[in-house]
Parts: structure tokens; sequence; C-alpha cells
């Protein structure tokens, strides 16, 4: 999968060189391509943003730097097989970012992000985009960052993920939180009795049993209960909790 990324401050992107990402990129499954955007401005100070027309607080990313970044990006990376990126702009008034979105996604073999700052891309520089290439608006979240460059380090983390040879065990995926409308289970390892400075912390016994069957049921049970009480609008969830209210979750 190739990806694409304009941001004013590429070296935010340097986390995507560590850990299995780093890795998906040096075993060629990833091929990442940081752009800076004030290569694309034509003026001695390298000019990204100008006041709002209307007034109001901030400053607007000015479409021309834009233009010509998204532009190259279409250039540079343009093959028979992926003819234009499916443009990804981060922003809090987007579509929910999600795991489904991830899944959809990573099926697909170009994605670029344009990583907004200050008050986000001159409206017109939507338009410019969406007359070359698929474009989606994406939010994180309901909160409000500061750019785009975390918001895409966690998209392409999420994307990046379910590519196949990029986390080593597959089946780990499968069980994960939000992957069939669930949250996981808790998880834990030795010491089975862990002395933490005089209180004992025990595993619960079912994991130690042995019975995988057993094992089964008492993981279904917390992923649902866990739901119910965490994540109730997860509808997997609503639909069988009854009966478990007396299971201890936080
Ligand atoms: N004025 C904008 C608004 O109210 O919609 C917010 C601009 S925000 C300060 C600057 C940039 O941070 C946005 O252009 C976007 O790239 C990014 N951003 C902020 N919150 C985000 C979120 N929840 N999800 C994705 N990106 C976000």
């Amino acid at each position: 999968m190739r990806l694409d990324v304009v941001s004013i401050f590429p070296g935010y992107l340097a986390p995507l060189d560590l850990s299995l990402i780093g890795k998906a990129r040096r075993d060629g499954l990833l091929d990442l391509h940081v752009h800076d955007l004030r290569d694309f401005t034509t003026d001695r100070h390298r000019t990204v943003d100008d006041s709002p027309f209307g007034g109001g607080a901030g400053m607007v990313m000015k479409p021309e730097p834009w233009a010509a970044a998204l532009d190259h990006v279409v250039q540079d990376g343009t093959t028979d097989d992926a003819p234009v990126p499916h443009l990804l702009v981060p922003g809090p008034g987007g579509v929910p970012f999600t795991q489904a979105m991830a899944h959809a996604l990573a099926a697909e073999p170009w994605l670029a992000f344009a990583c907004g700052r200050y008050e986000g891309l001159d409206e017109r520089v939507y338009d410019h985009a969406a007359e070359r290439m698929p474009l989606t608006v994406v939010s994180l979240g309901d909160y409000v960052l500061n750019g785009g460059e975390v918001a895409v380090l966690a998209m392409v983390e999420a994307v990046g993920r379910l590519l196949p040879g990029v986390v080593g065990n597959a089946e780990s995926l499968v069980e994960e939180s939000h992957e069939g409308g669930l949250l996981e289970y808790p998880v834990y390892t030795r010491p089975a009795s862990w002395d933490d400075s005089g209180t004992v912390r025990e595993v619960p016994p079912v994991l130690l049993s042995g019975d995988h069957a057993a094992i089964a049921a008492w993981r279904h049970e917390q992923r649902v209960a866990r739901t119910a009480a965490r994540r109730p609008d997860l509808a997997a969830a609503s639909a069988t909790v009854a009966g478990l209210d007396d299971l201890d979750v936080r």
C-alpha cells in the first residue's frame, strides 16, 4: 500500500519509522511518502496561512499550496492500478473513524492524508481535490486536536496493522475490541499469583484450568459484560447482556 502525507510538520510523522509500522515499511508492505506543504509555496516566507474572510479568530490554510501539493502527490504516485489516491482529510467535523473504516481502507492500494492546522483548510481545497480523487473528511473523535498529524498517526497504525504480514500472528486481530461489535476480554500473564506489596492479586482460576471450552465461555461473558459496562452503545452488547449483571467489570 502506498501512503502520502502532506503536513507543515513532516517531523511529526517520524513515529511511523518505529515498531510494527516501521518494520512494515522496511519489509516493503507500506510505501510511505511524507511531503512538506511549505515546499509548495511560492513566496519568500513560504506562507501557508492567512486571515479568514468575514473575520474571526485564527488563521486559514491557503488554497494554492494545498492544490499544488495534492496535484504533486497524484502525479508522483499514479499507476495503472491506482491512478489516484483516496484522500483522507482529518477534521473534527468529519465522519467518525472506526474499525470498519480501517478495514475498508486497508483494502485500498493508495491513501493520501492532508493534515490541516490552524482553523483548517480553505474550503475550496476540498472542491479542487474532490474533482480529482475520492475524498473523505474523517474525525478521530468528538474533540479538537491542534493538527491532523496525530489523527494520521492513529489512522495509519489502525489501517496498517490490518495489512497481511504486518502483525505476525493474524489470529490476534480476530478477537480484538471492535471486531464483531464487542470489546476484548481482560488478559493476564505470569505470575498467576502476584504479591502487589502485600495485596495478593490472582489470575481468574478458569484461565489456569486448561478447559478450553470453559475459558472461551468465560472470555465471551467478559467481552459482553465489559462492553455493556463501558460501551452500552455498541449494539452487539445490548442484545446479550441479560443475566450478566453480577460480573465484576471496571
Ligand atoms: N476549526 C476547526 C473546526 O472547528 O472544525 C478545527 C481546527 S483544528 C484546531 C486543526 C486541525 O486539527 C484540523 O484541520 C484537523 O486537521 C485536525 N483535527 C482537530 N481535531 C480533529 C479530530 N477530532 N479528528 C481529526 N482531525 C482533527
